[in-house]
């Protein structure tokens, strides 16, 4: 009774307030609203009276380390505009949503310069700068990970280490600049290319990144390597309301009138690929000047003239591919709609460079290769369309696989570089009203992420245990390895059960769902949800998503029709057959099955591959809302928590820990016995156990310092 607490609120997620009285396992809680609230205690938090008004920079000085305590903290902190907070060596970064003054400025880089983490407010320089240095004193590589839900502010987190690495690692000769300076443009051109607007954020990256960046022997910038993970073709052909295309395509319809003429360009509205949804621009943003700016963009890190005019024709030749209209004729043949879809079938074959009848057949008709002869077979108006929006979004893919491939040559790989800073800036959780392949991609990213951080943030408190010399070898690892195998165990993965469907002629979307629920009903991970046909659930360790078993195989297979193949091989623009190479060459041999899937999943390996071979720094960014109420999912930061809950998740140096509780057992200070002696009578008479005494610090279980406070608040 009177205990200052927590309680859940449906509005403000947490509120605190005083027990007027309990009840059983009941407690009546007054708030500070003014409320009466009854809660089952369990529900119940309790606050910590002496924390600071103005919050901690770190929340491991907090003495009750959990939910309400660490959002209260966040809040107090946001209010003051400080959107940086450690937890431990961990960097939270809330989104501010407004540029803030000199957060970013050179002043401020030379003052993190050298500077140990914890000695200046905390900023995601003085966590770059503590792997740069661990990078030249130890000659390993390190990497920053920066995690969080879409619009968090994990790319520009990503951009502000790059400058940051930038600054640290420049060289002072302005001609000896050009590395960095291609790095740091690499932004724009893949912003322009790879982002557009959604729900979440204006300016969302479609596609997730890892740039390393390499150090020579005296820590100078001397190259670095962009990789790409799975960028979000879907939407070059289909986009809803209020989101939009990839910028590029607005920035080219806002182009100066030559190059309008010359790519016979008009008003985004009249283009069926944007016209999807209403919004074409954007607040803040004026696409004529970012045309223009991308373009310097491209200069810089190395994209020819040339080469920028093919690009931009392949962009314009998207949009009017996807004007070209189909009708029936006959029974199941389509044929161009009108005038209208002849225009924009010749001028896309103008700017693809190739036979206009040649772009048409290929639309609209497919190969059949009986024992005799191949015959032409016509596909009816929406498998024309089908056809169409494959070859757009075919396209505009390797266009984009070309444009990194680009970037890397140009920068140039530095072969005698044996330290790496690499930063990954990846898509976190998702999960829609359909949830397809897309997500559970995403969603498996981010289980081995997940696995990754656990791991680290592990071993990182058994080092503080090990040197304070205390017994660990209890302590639970929390581990999702059940959800990955679930996932890519092979055999019998979700995946390889996939791609064993796809390889088989018959299947469909339903006998894949089939296979999952025979093979996965005793898996604690999997759920079938109730009715459902071809829906299936993963309990990840966010939470559950449920998966649209729809598309899986289609999406799943890595496939460009042959005759659209044939066609750009042969494109007279050879920047465009290159994009093509021959079948033979390049694409794995006939009958081999290839699938995104599979090859997510090797991606995925590498990448971890190299992350384990790197000292780790990780950065959660966090999306507020008024009320800093966790999303959906909960989000990383409490998920370290959690990891730290699992073990001893408060320290008190011996001294402070007396100050506070040696009114629970005054004799003790009265002995004169050694304060870890004294520590421990403390404890005695509380009757807690389980807590371990180090060489300087006492270290508590979960709620040990809510009892001591507990025991205290009833003695004054
Ligand atoms: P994510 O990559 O996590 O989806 P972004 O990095 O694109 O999110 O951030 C979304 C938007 O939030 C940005 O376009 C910018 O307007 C704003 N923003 C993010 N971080 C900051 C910051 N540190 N300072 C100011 N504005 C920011
Ligand atoms: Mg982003």
């Amino acid at each position: 009774m009177g205990s200052h607490v927590w309680v859940e609120d449906q509005e403000l997620a947490w509120v605190d307030g005083v027990v007027t009285s309990v009840n059983g396992n009941e407690a009546e809680v007054e708030t500070i609203n003014g409320n009466q609230v009854t809660t089952k205690l369990s529900k119940l938090y309790p606050k910590d009276m002496e924390a600071p008004d103005t919050g901690v920079d770190d929340m491991t000085k907090l003495s009750y380390l959990h939910e309400p305590a660490v959002l209260h903290n966040l809040a107090i902190r946001y209010g003051i505009k400080e959107i940086y907070t450690y937890c431990g060596n961990i960097l939270i970064a809330i989104n501010p949503f407004q540029a803030i003054s000199h957060l970013y400025d050179t002043k401020l880089m030379d003052s993190y310069k050298g500077a140990q983490l914890g000695d200046r407010s905390p900023h995601v320089f003085a966590i770059t700068d503590v792997a740069y240095r661990a990078m030249n004193n130890e000659g390993k590589s390190n990497s920053i990970l920066v995690s969080g839900e879409s619009g968090a502010g994990k790319t520009e987190t990503t951009k502000m280490i790059m400058r940051y690495l930038a600054y640290l690692g420049g060289h002072a000769a302005a001609e000896a600049r050009t590395v960095e300076r291609k790095v740091l443009e690499s932004n724009p051109v893949l912003e322009a290319f790879g982002n557009a607007k959604t729900v979440r954020n204006n300016n969302s990256s479609r596609f997730g990144k890892f740039v390393e960046i390499q150090f020579d022997a005296r820590g100078q910038i001397s190259g670095a390597a962009i990789r790409t993970y799975l960028l979000e073709k879907s939407r070059v052909c289909q986009i809803s309301e209020p989101e939009r295309n990839y910028h590029c395509f607005y920035l080219l319809c806002a182009a100066p009138p030559k190059e309008i003429e010359k790519y016979k360009l008009g008003d985004p509205k009249s283009f069926h690929y944007l016209n999807q949804s209403s919004c074409y621009e954007l607040v803040g943003v004026d696409d004529s000047h970012d045309y223009l700016a991308t373009k310097k963009a491209m200069d810089i890190v190395g994209i020819s003239v040339e080469e920028q005019d093919a690009i931009f024709r392949i962009v314009a030749a998207i949009l009017h591919l996807g004007n070209i209209a189909f009708a029936l004729e006959g029974e199941d043949s389509s044929v161009l709609e009108d005038d209208k879809a002849k225009f924009h079938l010749q001028v896309a074959a103008e700017l693809l460079m190739c036979d206009l009848e040649a772009l048409e057949t290929a639309l609209c008709k497919r190969n059949m290769v009986t024992p005799e002869e191949v015959i032409k077979r016509s596909l009816d108006p929406l498998g024309a369309a089908i056809s169409r929006d494959g070859l757009a979004k075919t396209i505009y893919a390797r266009l984009f696989d070309w444009l990194v491939k680009k970037i890397n040559v140009s920068i140039g790989q530095d072969p005698d570089s044996k330290c790496l800073i690499g930063v990954l800036d990846i898509y976190g959780f998702e999960s829609f009203k359909t949830s397809s392949f897309e997500q559970f991609c995403i969603n498996f990213t981010n289980e081995k992420l997940q696995q990754h951080f656990n791991q680290h943030v592990f071993k990182m408190e058994q080092s503080v245990y090990q040197e304070e010399e205390i017994d660990w070898s209890y302590i639970d690892f929390v581990d999702n390895q059940d959800v990955l195998d679930l996932i890519e165990k092979k055999p019998g993965g979700i995946i390889s059960l996939l791609d064993e469907t796809c390889m088989f002629p018959k299947s469909t979307h339903e006998t894949f769902a089939q296979k999952l629920y025979q093979t996965f009903k005793d898996h604690k991970r999997f759920v079938k949800p109730k009715l459902a046909r071809t829906e299936f659930t993963i309990v990840h360790y966010a939470g559950e998503v449920q998966y649209q078993c729809d598309q899986f195989l289609d999406k799943n297979k890595d496939y460009i029709v042959p005759e659209h193949q044939e066609l750009l091989s042969t494109s007279k623009c050879s920047f465009i057959a290159s994009l093509f190479p021959s079948l033979n060459a390049e694409t794995p041999k006939s009958g081999k099955f290839s699938s995104i899937g599979s090859r997510f999943k090797l991606q995925l390996q590498q990448l971890m591959d190299i992350l384990n071979s790197t000292e780790p720094h990780y950065i959660r960014c966090i999306k507020p809302n008024s009320d800093l109420r966790p999303e959906i999912f909960e989000n990383g930061v409490l998920e370290a928590i959690r990891v730290k809950c699992e073990g001893y998740p408060t320290n008190r140096i011996f001294s402070e820990f007396l100050e506070r509780f040696s009114i629970l057992a005054p004799e003790v200070l009265k002995e004169n016995v050694e304060e870890n002696v004294a520590c421990k009578s403390i404890m005695e008479k509380v009757g807690l156990s389980n807590y371990q005494i180090g060489k300087t610090k006492i270290f508590l279980r979960a709620g040990q310092m809510a009892e001591l406070d507990g025991r205290k608040a009833k003695l004054l």
